[in-house]
């Protein structure tokens, strides 16, 4: 009997992470997730903030007693808040850069081993059109999403060679909890600028990121926008 793959998800349940879990289990992997939340649909659901090193590292050996060897990482997990970087204060700053770089940074330590050991496996991050275009009231998220395309290309680089492949997606505003009802991505006033008039689903975000883990074999330190033409 062949063994299923096995994928980790960050922030996998809520929104994209939730939908690339669903993505991924559809293609025959088993996942486990590491969320605040422990409630996924996962195979196997830890509870961590992916800002602490030693928990993700915990979880994801936790994960792989339970499901086996790591083949495919999918970091999710992320917050979003908009202010004028005056009014950003130290700590939002550095919450920012924890969760968003240090889940990647974390995971990845975690996860790479396994994959490089087998000379196979896949890792997708999610970052944001905002990394790319950055944005009025953005700093610190764009700075921690355009760190995070830093870090995967300089990850793709360094096990490529090993049968291990790394690249982002850049969705841009995304029909998910992360954006509140009023929030502003969601107004008419903006959607009307996008070239689709409209927000990516979560489904689309997660189908790209199954396309990069399961069939892009071609591709390796690359960054697809997703994101309904906001960045052309
Ligand atoms: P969401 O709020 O629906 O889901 C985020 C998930 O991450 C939640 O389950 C939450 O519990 C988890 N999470 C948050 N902080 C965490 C932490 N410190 N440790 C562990 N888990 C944590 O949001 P979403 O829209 O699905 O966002 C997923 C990713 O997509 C985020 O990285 C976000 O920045 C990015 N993104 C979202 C949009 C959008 O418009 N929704 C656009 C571009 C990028």
């Amino acid at each position: 009997m062949t063994e299923s793959p096995v994928a980790v998800v960050t922030g996998g349940a809520s929104g994209i992470g939730a939908a690339v879990v669903t993505a991924l289990r559809e293609r025959g992997y088993r996942v486990g997730t590491l969320d605040l939340s422990g409630a996924t649909k996962a195979d196997h659901a830890v509870a961590v903030d992916v800002s602490d090193g030693a928990a993700v590292a915990g979880g994801v050996d936790e994960i792989r007693t339970q499901l086996g060897p790591i083949t495919a990482l999918v970091t999710s997990a992320g917050h979003y808040e908009m202010a004028p970087v005056s009014q950003i204060s130290l700590q939002a700053w550095q919450r920012m850069l924890r969760v968003h770089v240090g889940g990647l940074f974390h995971a990845a330590r975690a996860c790479l081993p396994d994959m490089v050991g087998r000379g196979a496996g896949a890792v997708v991050a999610v970052a944001s059109e905002l990394a790319v275009g950055g944005g009025d009231g953005d700093a610190h998220y764009a700075a921690a999403k355009g760190a995070i395309l830093g870090l995967v290309r300089s990850l793709a680089a360094e096990v490529a060679g090993r049968g291990v492949r790394v690249n982002a997606v850049a969705p841009g505003p995304t029909d998910t909890p992360l954006l509140s009802d009023d929030s502003p991505w969601r107004a008419a006033d903006y959607l009307d600028t996008l070239p689709l008039r409209r927000l990516v689903t979560p489904d689309e975000v997660a189908r790209c990121v199954q396309y990069l883990v399961c069939d892009a074999t071609f591709s390796t330190g690359d960054v697809v926008n997703v994101n309904a033409g906001a960045v052309i």
